[in-house]
């Protein structure tokens, strides 16, 4: 047993349970580190699910950022993180 591996305990922005955060976010900086201190494994499962659908969907291409930046945007708002910056009060 490596204890590094364990993934940390965190209060998940989403469902509002104590449970283990995302291991291995596929983002980067900021991103990478907000889910994993605010999403459970489990929400993060949920929305693997769902992000095909909404890849599918909206015919999201990530060769242009566009796509990548609207994506996170829908990520976002299912999981419950904060929008970025720009929103307003
Ligand atoms: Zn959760």
């Amino acid at each position: 047993m490596t204890e590094d591996t364990e993934p940390t305990q965190i209060l998940c922005a989403r469902c509002g349970e104590t449970a283990s955060g995302v291991v291995n976010p596929p983002y980067p900086g900021e991103l990478r580190g907000e889910l994993q201190s605010r999403v459970c494994q489990n929400c993060w499962a949920e929305w693997l699910k769902l992000e095909v659908m909404v890849i599918n969907e909206l015919q999201l291409n990530f060769m242009e950022p566009r796509s990548l930046e609207i994506l996170v945007g829908h990520m976002r708002e299912f999981l419950c993180l904060d929008a970025p910056a720009e929103s307003d009060e």
